[in-house]
């Protein structure tokens, strides 16, 4: 699976990282730490395996397997941390970023890869069973209604730079690049004091990077299309939903790119911000803050919010038209 975001330059000149490559939640992931210890990247792929088997909705032993398959489970701190997380973001971002996607996820066979298109009437039924406020949490206890699965894929990646990072201070590392498959983990410093350089996927070709960002200790999230979709009938089916329709997005948006200090937002950002579309991206983020942002759209237009302007820079052959969104504006 390709890697969205590039980290293009990892090395803290003065001394090698320890590193390490993990596969886990459906992608590929590298580590790369500076002055932690030598069990530090162990200890991040154990969290991250962990995380896993708790976590996916495909595996039945997981927790969030039996709770979507029975409608009510009791949970362990992580699930339990992760779905409360989540549902002040869904309700944040107003419900365009939604765990409770899954049957929409599944119906379009993006959970088996056996892909089809629902009739019009399947998906206005499945729309019924996607709703947030659905959830009711009581203690450790979760429960669903019938009908509702939840779907953690949005914000796991986030969750686990956000737990990776408690190991990294624990371990009392210098600096560490986690590329976590799409979310990345930036951390520390580097001895020299340059930023850490990270490279957005170009969607087209997404071995290749459009720009690249300067950045110092965050999590850089991108979501887009090019990640997982199928094509029909000349027709492309993206693995982002938007949740009142149950339906595939396409509203032009290619990819969007956050950066912020928790990782969990970053993660559930990139999801809502590419569901919202480029206008209602931009109006979210002069009322709201705490993130920077990139989205690019099919047109060749880069919107990229004031805090990026001077830390992102366009790669050589790209002629996008660049619209900076000022929170004031
Ligand atoms: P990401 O790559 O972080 O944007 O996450 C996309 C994944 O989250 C998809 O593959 C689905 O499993 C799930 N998903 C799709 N649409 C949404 C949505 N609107 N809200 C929450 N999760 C979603
Ligand atoms: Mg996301």
């Amino acid at each position: 699976m390709m890697l969205l975001l590039i980290p293009l330059l990892t090395a803290c000149e003065s001394s090698a990282p320890e590193t390490l490559s993990v596969t886990a939640m459906d992608t590929a992931m590298f580590l790369s730490v500076y002055g932690g210890g030598a069990d530090t990247c162990a200890r991040i792929r154990e969290r991250t395996q962990e995380l896993d088997r708790c976590l996916s909705a495909l595996d039945e032993n997981s927790e969030i397997y039996q709770l979507n398959h029975s409608g009510i489970a009791a949970l362990s701190d992580d699930a339990l941390a992760l779905i409360q997380r989540s549902l002040t973001l869904c309700r944040e971002l107003d419900g365009s970023f939604d765990i409770t996607v899954y049957p929409a996820v599944s119906a379009w066979g993006f959970t088996t890869g056996e892909h089809r298109v629902p009739t019009q009437e399947e998906l206005q039924e499945i729309a019924r069973h996607v709703d947030y406020h659905a959830v009711a949490v009581d203690g450790n206890t979760v429960t669903l209604p019938d009908s509702f699965m939840l779907d953690l894929g949005a914000v796991a990646k986030g969750y686990l730079a956000d737990e990776s990072r408690k190991i990294l201070n624990d371990a009392g590392a210098r600096a560490a690049v986690l590329n976590l498959g799409g979310t990345i983990c930036l951390y520390g410093s580097k001895p020299d004091g340059s930023s850490f350089k990270v490279g957005v996927a170009d969607p087209v070709n997404p071995a290749a990077y459009f720009g690249t960002l300067s950045l110092g200790e965050c999590v850089v999230a991108t979501s887009g299309g090019y990640e997982r979709y199928f094509e029909l009938d000349g027709r492309r089916y993206i693995h982002i939903l938007d949740p009142m329709t149950a339906a595939p997005v396409d509203n032009g948006v290619l990819s969007v790119t956050i950066v912020a200090d928790e990782g969990m937002v970053a993660d559930a950002y990139s999801t809502a911000l590419f569901v919202m579309g480029a206008h209602d991206a931009a109006a979210y983020y002069r009322s709201h803050g705490g993130f920077e942002y990139i989205l690019l759209t099919d047109d060749g237009t880069l919107y990229v919010s004031e805090g990026l302007d001077d830390r992102f820079t366009l790669g050589d052959g790209y002629d996008y038209t660049m619209q900076i969104i000022a929170k004031g504006s």
